[in-house]
């Protein structure tokens, strides 16, 4: 295993999280790669899904992004500081009476109801000309946007709006199977039609590999550009993070001795025990009890017992006496496992792990070349 040791604080951390800023670009120029000529927006919301916006935020702009997506205003606020010169669109658009503070930050709000997209018109005359902004359809989720009735309603698609967006979002998309995502393809292109010449965009990560019908002239990769697999399949994405934790410390317990909180982990016969400097706070999560394992180049090596705030408890009975030491590293993410494979032994996804992400881990980010490729 490969660590980046930065002096003191890397050694005295308990866990420590590490970013391929690299694999990162990888994966922005393998989708924009695979998209083009449409453009490929990147999600940036919940601070880079948990990864640090302000170092995936200009990364992902020197690989060739120039459109980003955050869900509030107040991230958009955020990446405006960190980007001056890209778009920036706001997926929830504004709360009431937040319009104006969208354009002092240069931001462009995704308009999901009649009732942002008036008042984002009231203040376009108020200023003078029509501000743009995307427009949301709902297609089909029953989350965000305009229905088609709203679209009827007169005098809403007036001159007073200028779309330079249209946009829908795919409840199903990594689902390949699921004939859902072509019924809301068809009911998105229906609403579209009224907005001719203006690029339209449906797709996020998994929606880019429904194939290029639903490409159109922008994506939304998140997930993927972390490295997150697209659907079940084979994920040909690179892996951005890698977490590791070290012992904290070893022992030795005997047969009929108990582990944990509420004591819900018995031995069956003497066991050497780590105990690990990551808990639930720092995003591993309660419910892999029973289901996780971490690695030890590769020996698997379960967990025993419950999840604590701050430790975990692994079997080591695996390895030979003395192979772990205090200080020693195991890696919870990393080649042995995934994000998605971790996701699994909580019954959740790779998605809800990034963004649960502590901020108590030390965060390595790696960047060993700069990309000198471009698209
Ligand atoms: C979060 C989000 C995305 C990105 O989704 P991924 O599955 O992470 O690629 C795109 N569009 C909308 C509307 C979103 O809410």
């Amino acid at each position: 295993m490969q660590h980046v040791f930065d002096g003191t604080t890397s050694d005295r951390a308990g866990a420590w999280l590490s970013v391929d800023l690299d694999a990162l670009t990888r994966n922005y120029l393998f989708l924009s790669k695979k998209v083009g000529p449409a453009e490929c927006a990147a999600v940036v919301k919940a601070d880079a899904y948990g990864l640090g916006l302000t170092h995936v935020g200009p990364v992902l702009e020197r690989a060739g992004a120039r459109t980003f997506f955050v869900a509030h205003m107040e991230e958009g606020v955020a990446l405006r500081k960190i980007l001056p010169n890209v778009r920036i669109f706001v997926l929830h658009g504004f709360m009431p009476g937040c319009a104006e503070e969208m354009l002092t930050n240069n931001l462009l709000p995704v308009l999901n109801d009649v009732s942002q997209v008036r008042a984002w018109k009231t203040l376009s005359v108020k200023i003078g000309h029509a501000l743009p902004a995307a427009i949301q359809f709902d297609s089909g989720m029953s989350r965000f946007g305009l229905s088609e009735a709203d679209l009827d309603i007169p005098g809403l698609l007036d001159e007073t709006l200028k779309p330079v967006l249209v946009m829908s979002h795919l409840a199903c998309a990594d689902m390949p199977d699921s004939i859902f995502s072509a019924t809301q393809r068809e009911r998105f292109l229906q609403m579209a039609s009224r907005f001719p010449g203006v690029p339209r965009s449906l797709s996020a990560s998994s929606g880019i590999f429904l194939g290029p019908d639903y490409h159109f002239e922008l994506v939304r990769p998140g997930a993927a550009l972390y490295g997150i697999a697209p659907d079940g399949g084979p994920n040909p994405l690179s892996a951005v993070i890698s977490l590791d934790a070290r012992v904290v410390q070893v022992r030795s317990i005997k047969a009929g001795d108990r582990v944990g909180y509420g004591l819900t982990w018995t031995a069956k016969e003497p066991t050497r025990l780590a105990t690990l400097g990551i808990g639930y706070a720092d995003g591993f999560f309660r419910a892999q009890a029973g289901q996780a394992a971490v690695w030890y180049q590769d020996v698997r090596l379960p967990l025993v017992g419950r999840v604590s705030m701050d430790s975990i408890s692994i079997d080591i009975s695996a390895l030979p006496d003395s192979t772990l030491k205090p200080g020693d590293i195991l890696s919870v993410v990393g080649p042995k496992q995934d994000v998605d494979a971790l996701a699994r032994t909580g019954g959740t996804i790779g998605y809800e792990i990034l963004t649960s992400l502590g901020s108590r881990f030390h965060r390595v980010y790696k960047m060993e070349k700069v990309l000198a490729e471009s698209i």
